[in-house]
Order: C-alpha cells, then structure tokens, then sequence
C-alpha cells in the first residue's frame, strides 16, 4: 500500500453529501406577455408545474405592476435531488408606458441575494443556506425578424450585472428558417453593439477548455425555442410538439427548433457552472457593495 492515504475518497465523500443535500437550481423567466414563458416553463420539466400551481394567477386580469410568482419543484433523477424554482414574471412590459420594468425583477434579484447574504453572515449561521438566488434568467426576446426593442435592450442592459441573462428567440416557429438565421445574426450585433453582457460571459480566469466549450456555445445563441405541453403521437410514440395546419413541429427535436439546446444547457451540461457564476461573480459583486456599504 505504501504512501497510500485515501483522500482519493474525498470527492466520492463530497458526491454522497452533496447528493444528500441535493441541488438547488432557481430559474427566471421574464418577457412579454404572450411570448410563451410559461409554455416553455411546462415543456422544460414535461410536467405542468407552472400552469398547475399557479392555477388563477394565469387568468387573473393583468397586472398592474410586475409580480413574480416562484414555484417549486422537487425533481429526482437516479438519487439525484433537484430542487428547481422557477420565477415567473407576468406584467413585465404590458404597460402603454414600460419605463423601468425592469426595476422590480432588479428589486427582486437583490432580495434574494440580500437574504442570502444574511443567512450567510448570521452569527449562528447554517452551513449550507437554502440558496434562493436566481442562477439564470432566460429572456425571451418577441420573434418580429427585426431587432431588438428599446425594451430588451433596456432590460438586459440593467441587469446583466446582477444575473446571467440568457436570451432565446420566442415561438420560434412563427419564423422560418432564413429569417431566424438572420434575426440571430441581428440579435448578436445588437448585443455587441450596445456591449450587453450574457451567458456565458467570457471569463479571464478560465482555461483553455471551458473556453472551448463556451466559444461554441456562444456561436449557437441566442437559442430559437417552441413550447408546448401538449404531446401528439408521431411514430408510435407520444412526443411534445404544436400540430398546425400544416405539419406538426416537434419541440425536442433538433431539426425543428433549439428547445433541446436550451434545456441541454440549463440541466446537464451548464448548470454547475451557471451555479458558480452567480456565486463567485454576480453575487460577489453585491457582497462587496453591501460590505462597503453602498447600496448595490
Ligand atoms: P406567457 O404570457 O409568456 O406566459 O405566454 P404563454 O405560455 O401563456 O403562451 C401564450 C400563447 O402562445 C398560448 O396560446 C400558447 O399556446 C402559445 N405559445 C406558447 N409557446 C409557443 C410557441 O413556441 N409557438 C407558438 N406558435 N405559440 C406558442
Ligand atoms: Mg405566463
């Protein structure tokens, strides 16, 4: 045996007690009316967790400020515990004057970390607060084939320091596919050309293979998604998809839309990651603010 010590053991150590822990993974949904968040939000997890929990919130009449309604969701695969809470934000940009709409999702970001911050400085202090920040914000940008709204660009201009902002083109279907291509190319020039900050950010700090990973994701974005909760048989088998007139469209399948891509991100490839950027960046901005005092 030798030198041999066992440390080796730690990260399985560190697997059983994060597993036991599970992950919590907290989601933000903002664009306007009509664009489908909440569809998408039911197509993400197959399951009808915005539409039956916030059963009367739908129907009510719109209202008069944004309010954001969080669910939650406990979510098991293979032991694997998932706590995922989604926030959905009804109201945002319905208004004839939509001048700072963005404010209470803003507001709403700094309450969650503000309480994080003080479970985390708390004299008897919980070793692992439930982490209630919101790690990814998916905006959903209308599918008009021309260019960004003052609006978008005004939303995502204010708070892409506080949160990783991740745009997709919404019901991408209403498009076809050179106008999608070209609305994307648009998209991106727009972004740039107002210097807006979104997932994934390119980070000094990292090596060589996460740049790698992250170039390519970029050149993907921002992804073009169709919801639907509805699943129609094609084959066989029940799949989610929109059946039209004319044809039906499969939402998971890559050839259709990048629903799939989108969903890949969040839960199995970038989730960690989206994780520690709100932890180490976004957060740690608002820590040292409210350390030094100033208002963040
Ligand atoms: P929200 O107001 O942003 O939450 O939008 P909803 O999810 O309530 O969707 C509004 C309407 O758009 C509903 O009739 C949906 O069935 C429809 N819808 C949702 N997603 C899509 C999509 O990807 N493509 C098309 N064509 N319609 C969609
Ligand atoms: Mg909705």
């Amino acid at each position: 045996l030798g030198g041999y010590v066992g440390f080796d053991q730690l990260q399985q150590q560190q697997n059983r007690k994060a597993m036991k822990r599970g992950f919590q993974f907290n989601l933000m949904v903002v664009g306007e009316s009509g664009l489908g968040k909440s569809t998408l939000v039911n197509t993400l997890f197959r399951s009808k967790i915005a539409r039956s929990t916030l059963a009367g919130a739908e129907d009510a009449k719109i209202p008069k400020t944004v309010e954001i309604h969080s669910v939650s969701h406990v979510i098991e695969e293979k032991n694997v515990r998932l706590r995922l809470t989604v926030s959905d934000t009804p109201g945002f940009g319905d208004h004839i004057n939509n001048d700072g709409s963005w404010q209470p999702i803003l507001d709403h970001i700094n309450k969650l970390n503000e309480k994080y911050f003080a479970d985390e400085s708390a004299v008897v202090r919980n070793i692992a607060p439930v982490d209630s920040r919101i790690h990814a914000c998916i905006y959903f940008i209308a599918p008009t084939g021309h260019s960004l709204k003052p609006i978008d660009i005004e939303f995502m201009k204010k708070l892409d320091k506080s949160v990783n902002i991740i745009p997709v083109i919404a019901k991408a279907d209403t498009l076809t596919l050179e106008e999608r291509a070209a609305f994307k190319e648009r998209i991106v020039e727009d972004l740039d050309q107002h210097a807006i900050n979104v997932y994934p950010n390119v980070n000094e700090d990292d090596d060589e293979e996460d740049k790698a990973i992250n170039s390519k994701l970029s050149e993907l974005l921002p992804f073009a998604v169709i919801g639907s909760d509805k699943e129609v048989i094609v084959n066989g088998q029940g799949v989610l998809g929109r059946k039209t007139k004319w044809g039906f469209i499969e939402v998971e399948n890559k050839d259709h839309c990048e629903f799939s891509n989108l969903r890949d991100m969040l839960i199995r490839t970038h989730m960690q990651d989206l994780i520690d950027v709100t932890h180490f960046t976004h957060y740690e901005k608002f820590r040292a603010a409210k350390l030094r005092g100033g208002a963040p």
